[in-house]
């Protein structure tokens, strides 16, 4: 009897040890996130088949769910707004001489390249004298449909006019701009004339004479994009806001075969502002000051959701006390960077102490202002905002293969709880 009643109380110190501590128990809630975020339902939460739209109707009943609350000028959780954007719905195809090449490893679309149909090509590979000489090849290709082939490697050498004027001046039917370094790919919210291929340079053969490509693309001035906006309100600073932002959208579809999951960029920061919802909305949890959940569209277009925000934001921006922005938040092995550290270095201190008495993380690192996430209009516009980034080797970023399972989720639990820490701390 004693015994069993030792246990119990083991038990009871047990559950109170966790209930303190079960912020740092939500791994499984989090990696469920991100496999039905980088799900071929959102296709990659950009612009082909609604895949930004879908995500944003899943993440806005989350926020329902939840029980955060609206504002009136973002009723149901949406801010809405349209912004131009090229799209690659349909039909990618690219071969040398016959042979080919897999899409979206081999080669990527250029994000503003022009769309064309399926047509062979000969090529004309421009080497440094081709553009020295430019004006003079002109003249036995006028006339001529060709695929110029490039070396981007060499782009820097070409001296005079710009590389984009000359080969306006060529008037090549396609470019192929080959690449000794990784591919990354991003989206554009501009079209160019003509169509535009980027490829790995070991894979172009030397002796190529032709080039066949079918690309399916379509370019839209006003797309409808949306950003996520909810709050629970604070017991006793309910008029001042603490923002915790990320951004949900990432590069979608480069045609009908190849999409972007996007796991670490950023379902990772996606789903950990998820993950805090689920903490501040709990009545134990409830914050002092209001925390106002933000999750941007159009982030890889530019910043583009941020960006509309703070040009109209929902009640004036003077009411934020702060703002951190989460990226790439599932892959830490190395620790954390705090972009605007250098700026606010007193909130950096900050972090750096609860991190050193808690243990949290291996290493939480600063630099200056950088315009990479969604914290930087805030910053532009006086807002007091920091920009999260977890540090470790990981090759994917912006490509096919940042996908579930990649991550290591290094970090993350640590990350959660400093956020969270911080946050009460203000
Ligand atoms: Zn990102």
């Amino acid at each position: 009897m004693k015994k069993e009643s030792k246990k119990y109380y083991l038990l009871v110190i047990c559950l109170f040890f966790f209930s303190n501590f079960s912020y740092s128990q939500n791994l499984p809630f989090v990696k469920k996130q991100i496999d039905t975020l980088c799900s071929p339902y959102f296709g990659g939460r950009g612009y082909v088949d609604s895949g930004a739209y879908r995500a944003s109707n899943y993440l806005a009943a989350y926020f329902k769910k939840s029980g955060l609350k609206t504002f009136p000028l973002a009723e149901d959780y949406f801010q809405g707004f349209k912004m131009p954007v090229n799209t690659f719905p349909g039909k990618i195809s690219f071969s040398i001489d016959g042979k080919l090449l897999k899409s979206g490893t081999d080669y990527l679309v250029d994000p503003s390249s022009a769309g064309i149909s399926q047509t062979t090509l000969q090529v004309v590979r421009a080497d440094k004298n081709f553009f020295e000489n430019y004006r003079n090849e002109i003249d036995h290709l006028r006339g001529e449909k060709y695929a110029l082939i490039i070396d981007a490697d060499e782009i820097e050498s070409y001296k005079g006019p710009t590389l984009a004027h000359k080969i306006n001046m060529l008037h090549p039917t396609l470019v192929v701009e080959l690449h000794s370094g990784k591919l990354i790919w991003s989206v554009s919210r501009t079209k160019l004339k003509k169509a535009y291929i980027w490829m790995k340079k070991d894979l172009w053969p030397a002796d190529a004479k032709t080039v066949t490509v079918d690309l399916d693309e379509k370019f839209y001035k006003r797309y409808p994009v949306r950003n996520i906006i909810g709050y629970v309100e604070g017991s006793k600073h309910p008029d001042s806001f603490l923002f915790l932002t990320a951004h949900y959208d990432h590069l979608g579809r480069m045609g009908k075969d190849v999409y972007f999951p996007g796991a670490n960029d950023n379902a990772s920061g996606t789903a950990m502002v998820m993950d805090a919802i689920q903490y501040f909305s709990k009545p134990e949890n409830k914050p002092e000051y209001s925390i106002c959940f933000v999750l941007f569209t159009g982030e890889e277009a530019g910043l583009v959701g941020s960006k509309h925000y703070t040009e109209k934001p929902i009640f004036p921006l003077d009411k934020i006390k702060f703002l951190v922005n989460l990226d790439l938040m599932s892959n830490g092995q190395d620790g954390m960077m705090v972009v605007n550290g250098s700026v606010f270095p007193e909130y950096f201190d900050k972090l750096k102490k609860i991190n050193t008495d808690q243990h949290y993380l291996k290493e939480i690192k600063k630099r200056g202002k950088a315009a990479n996430s969604d914290h930087y209009y805030f910053s532009e516009h006086n807002v007091n905002a920091l920009f999260f980034y977890l540090l470790g080797e990981y090759p994917w970023y912006h490509d096919v293969n940042d996908k579930p399972g990649k991550p290591s989720f290094a970090g993350y639990d640590g990350a959660f709880k400093l956020i969270v820490d911080f946050m009460k701390g203000m």
